[in-house]
């Protein structure tokens, strides 16, 4: 079985679906093609290669389905065997394993399944993610036989991808690899003794390009550190976000660029422009918004357009009754629901309405959901941030692991402030620990600052206001 967009060339020894096997060195692989791969469309491809028939009229049809990723390097023999055994002798519908990095065994489906995926992923018009099977599955777990292999040592929250899809990971899997990584077992081993090796390009920079915002949030930072942000007047030149979305890219290879640092995006003259600069250097775009101050006619624009894929849209809501909205973000409700709307209709899956999870809306958050769930929106539930103890503690509950373990974002994040300068952490307000200026030093010279910080975590040392922080498990990119 071999999926492919139409782009990429066929294989040698593969065989388009239909096409006679008899002159082919071998006959095990298949293709299947499309010009685009959505999760729906994954299912329907996953139903066509179920019902392919055996390799010659002897021979029975295909007996399950093995799912995998053609940037993976390291498919690991012994768990994909064992994850077989596992499958076949409980007569599995879906068996995967758990607890190893992404990137190491597939996942097996009896060939009866794809039909009884696909009432799951009908509405599913997102890309194909790494978790696509398992989030579709996931929906209606207990309506499935599934077997798991578990890993020996739980390497979940490390999250390593041993995969060749970005420069950080091809960089991250080598060093492991020359560490004594390579297969399973003992990246099982390596992985723990080497924690270090996991901080090498950052992922996500999100940048402060205004430090005006239409309202003063009552659970923000932002009023508290600069005062009314009502009152910024400030906004990063387009000339200088281009240039540093360029050298973004060059030294990252792929990132994520939040335009939604301490600031609402929409009320820089030029968001537009900004947005389309960021998609040109060829990243990946996340608007943060409270949904204020949006012209109509750009979201469609935007829409509209090829990279229209590449942007991820959050609307900042918090709370759908009227009062509670205004004791928490203040005057706009109407607006913001507005266009709450008009993205989810214009970017779909591409679009996630958002309510912080405070002791002062907790008993509001089902009605949210439901309202908007009801509308056809996606919503998120984000954990309450007190920024290090900078703000009061109104977590309703507390939900961080047993066991600390070193900061996702100190390893993937990179924030960069309107004058150019880079903290440690955006959660430092106090900004003890800046680790230099992107306008004014090389980007790659002010990324390596960082790892001074990270030695630290990864030593079980948790300084300044990271002792305080609860952050460090909530993984964005
Ligand atoms: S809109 Fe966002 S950045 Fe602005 S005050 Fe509210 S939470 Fe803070
Ligand atoms: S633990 Fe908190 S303060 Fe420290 S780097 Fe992570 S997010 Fe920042």
């Amino acid at each position: 079985m071999f999926f492919a967009d139409s782009d990429t060339p066929v294989p040698h020894g593969t065989l388009e679906v239909g096409e006679e096997p008899e002159k082919q060195p071998f006959a095990r692989m298949r293709v299947i093609r499309r010009d685009k791969w959505t999760e729906k469309i994954l299912v329907e491809a996953l139903i066509t290669a179920a019902k392919l028939p055996g390799e010659s009229p002897q021979l029975p049809p295909v007996e399950a389905l093995f799912y995998t990723w053609g940037d993976f390097p390291l498919i690991d023999r012994d768990i994909s065997m064992n994850l077989w055994k596992l499958h076949y002798k409980f007569d599995a519908e879906y068996s995967f394993s758990d607890g190893y990095p992404v990137g190491l065994a597939p996942e097996i489906l009896s060939v009866l399944i794809p039909e009884k995926l696909m009432p799951l992923a009908v509405n599913r018009d997102n890309p194909v993610a790494r978790d696509s099977l398992f989030e579709i599955i996931r929906q209606d777990i207990n309506a499935f036989d599934v077997e798991t292999q578990l890993s020996p040592v739980d390497l979940r929250m490390d999250r390593v991808s041993i995969s060749t899809d970005t420069r950080r990971n091809v960089n991250i899997a080598e060093q492991l690899f020359a560490a004594g990584g390579v297969d399973a077992e003992s990246l099982c081993r390596v992985i723990p003794d080497n924690r270090l090796l996991l901080r090498n390009l950052p992922a996500f920079f999100p940048i402060q390009i205004t430090d005006y915002c239409p309202q003063a949030c009552s659970y923000c930072p932002f009023p508290k550190f600069s005062g009314d942000p009502r009152d910024g007047r400030n906004y990063m030149p387009l000339d200088v976000f281009e240039d540093l979305c360029r050298r973004i890219i060059d030294f990252a290879g792929d990132a994520v660029i939040g335009l939604s640092l301490w600031g609402e995006p929409a009320a820089h003259p030029e968001i537009g422009k900004l947005i389309r600069a960021a998609l040109a250097a060829g990243s990946r775009v996340l608007i943060e918004t409270s949904g204020i101050g949006w012209n109509r006619t750009l979201l469609e624009e935007l829409a509209g357009e090829k990279e229209t894929d590449r942007i991820m849209w959050i609307v900042s809501l918090d709370a759908s009754d009227p009062e509670l909205y205004r004791t928490l973000r203040g005057e706009g409700q109407v607006e913001a629901e507005e266009t709450a709307r008009h993205l989810t209709k214009l970017f779909g899956s591409n679009c996630w309405l958002q309510a912080v999870r405070m002791k002062e809306n907790e008993e509001h958050l089902e009605e949210f959901y439901k309202k908007w769930n009801a509308e056809g929106a996606q919503v998120i539930i984000q954990k309450y941030d007190s920024y290090a103890s900078y703000l009061p503690e109104r977590q309703p509950a507390d939900l961080s692991p047993l066991q600390r373990f070193p900061c996702w974002h100190l390893k993937r994040d990179m924030p960069v402030l309107i004058d150019g300068s880079v903290p440690v952490c955006r959660d430092d307000l106090g900004r003890r620990d800046v680790s230099g200026n992107v306008f004014k030093e090389n980007i790659e010279k002010v990324w390596a600052a960082g790892n001074e910080l990270h030695v630290k975590h990864v030593s079980g040392e948790f300084p300044g206001p990271c002792a305080d922080c609860d952050e460090y498990y909530c993984f964005n990119f």
